[in-house]
């Protein structure tokens, strides 16, 4: 089979002047915390990117198939998202919000009108974990209730309150911070008890989320929280009115409803704007981090008025967010993803994307599924149809290949076999084709 090659970019990277990578691994494993990891066998390093393009220091491109995990929404180095970022730097850097500024206002005014119902109020801290860290703290402060339900096998964050709501043991320290959460089963139609072709499978499953409230709490609940997609879990979509049912068990169960919309948002998905309206519902608190700022380190927590009043009977304060730099890159980011369709681009090339990986699965058997939405696909390594046996090293030996093809992507799955897909909302479908086809490849040569 012959070697894909990548679309043409006109942009020219700089020449790289810096040290090299042996030197800046070599410092990073001397200064570095050791938990910090690299992907390949031999650390790539990355000094250069243009839209969905990144170089490494030899001038080497690559399709960036990863986005930064799931980061880069509107395109490396974004030309408006960077001068809005230049021009609010030469201005004014930090305040804090004791003091007025409008880009706050402005950006909590434009992103409450992205979202549905009467999520109109915002509060921005600094990345996803903490934006799940305070939707909790404000479904405790508001319902007086303790007890969270979260799913087995998301992830939720790494500080102690997103541990303790993600499911997966490779994530999790051995350290009491799960007190108060429970985990309901994971609604996944692959590896679950029931599958997509069992139309009630979404009901099922939502039914153990009523048991768990039953029987592991007081009946009376803080709330539910779920990634609307699971990411870090290996990209589950669940089953057709699983949320739907979920929320009525949580909601009469004195709960709020959480979406966790870290890497689901700003259009991922392809065919709205938050993951959660592919399930028709509508969250009482919706968090958000990623790809909010393609890169800039701003997360948001989207409630009700009455919701977010809750956190003004104490002093709440969070020094860097809403920060004016931030803000400013948001705006740019809303309104790119607005102007250049990119919502649409998702849908389109993802679903050009999805047929394309469906055919590799039907000429290769280590291939069990192939899901997503949007450009958010997940490709399932097993070695065994029946069994569906992780195929975690073959996973590893694929990602190799694929940047030696120069192809950038993920992997997840608490097994680490289901290869990731979610590159910048840009990509076009010829770099679509030549991503499934440098995989095919790549699965050829793995
Ligand atoms: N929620 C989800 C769904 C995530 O994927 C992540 C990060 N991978 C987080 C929360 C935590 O975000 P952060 O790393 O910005 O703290």
């Amino acid at each position: 089979m012959s070697v894909p090659t990548l679309p043409p970019s006109s942009h020219q990277p700089r020449p790289y002047t810096g040290p090299s990578a042996s030197e800046v691994l070599r410092l990073r494993e001397e200064y570095v915390s050791p938990s910090i990891f690299t992907y390949y066998r031999e650390p790539l390093m990355l000094v250069e990117g243009c839209g969905q393009y990144v170089w490494d220091e030899k001038g080497q491109r690559y399709l960036d198939g990863f986005g930064g995990i799931v980061t880069i929404s509107v395109g490396h180095s974004h030309p408006a998202v960077t001068e809005a970022a230049r021009c609010q730097l030469e201005q004014l850097q930090h305040t804090s919000t004791i003091y007025l500024h409008p880009n706050l206002s402005r950006y909590a005014e434009m992103l409450a009108e992205r979202m549905p119902g009467d999520l109109k109020v915002c509060y921005f801290v600094n990345s996803g974990s903490e934006a799940n860290d305070l939707a909790v703290l404000m479904a405790r402060a508001y319902t007086g209730n303790f007890d969270m339900i979260a799913l087995r096998n998301a992830y939720h964050g790494g500080n102690a309150v997103g541990l303790s709501l993600t499911g997966q043991r490779t994530w999790k320290f051995n350290v009491p911070h799960s007190f108060g959460v429970h985990h309901a089963m994971m609604p996944d139609p692959y590896h679950g008890l029931w599958g997509r072709d069992d139309p009630l499978a979404g009901c099922k499953y939502a039914a153990d989320v009523k048991e768990l409230i039953e029987r592991a709490t007081s009946g009376q609940v803080a709330g539910y929280i779920a990634e609307s997609i699971q990411g870090a879990g290996g990209v589950v979509v669940y089953p057709d009115g699983y949320l739907e049912a979920v929320y009525a068990h949580v909601r009469s169960a004195g709960g709020l409803c959480i979406a966790d919309e870290v890497q689901t948002g700003f259009g991922r998905t392809g065919t709205h704007y938050w993951g959660f309206e592919n399930q028709g519902v509508v969250p009482d608190i919706v968090t958000m981090a990623k790809g909010i700022g393609n890169g800039a380190p701003l997360a948001a927590v989207v409630t009700r008025r009455e919701i977010a009043e809750t956190l003004a009977s104490r002093i709440h304060f969070n020094t860097f967010g809403g920060n004016p730099v931030v803000c400013a890159q948001g705006m740019a980011v809303l309104e790119a993803i607005d102007r250049e369709r990119l919502r649409e681009n998702a849908q389109r090339i993802g679903g050009h994307l999805l047929r394309r990986l469906e055919d590799l699965q039907a000429r290769h058997d280590i291939i069990g599924d192939v899901r997503g939405a949007g450009l958010m696909i997940g490709v399932e390594l097993v070695t065994d149809r029946q069994s569906k046996e992780p195929a975690t090293a073959r996973c590893a030996s694929v990602l190799e290949q694929c940047r030696q093809l120069g192809l950038l992507i993920g992997k997840s799955g608490m097994y680490g076999n289901v290869l990731r897909i979610t590159p910048p909302l840009c990509v076009t479908e010829a770099d679509a084709d030549f991503l499934a086809d440098a995989l095919d490849v790549a699965l050829l040569r793995s």
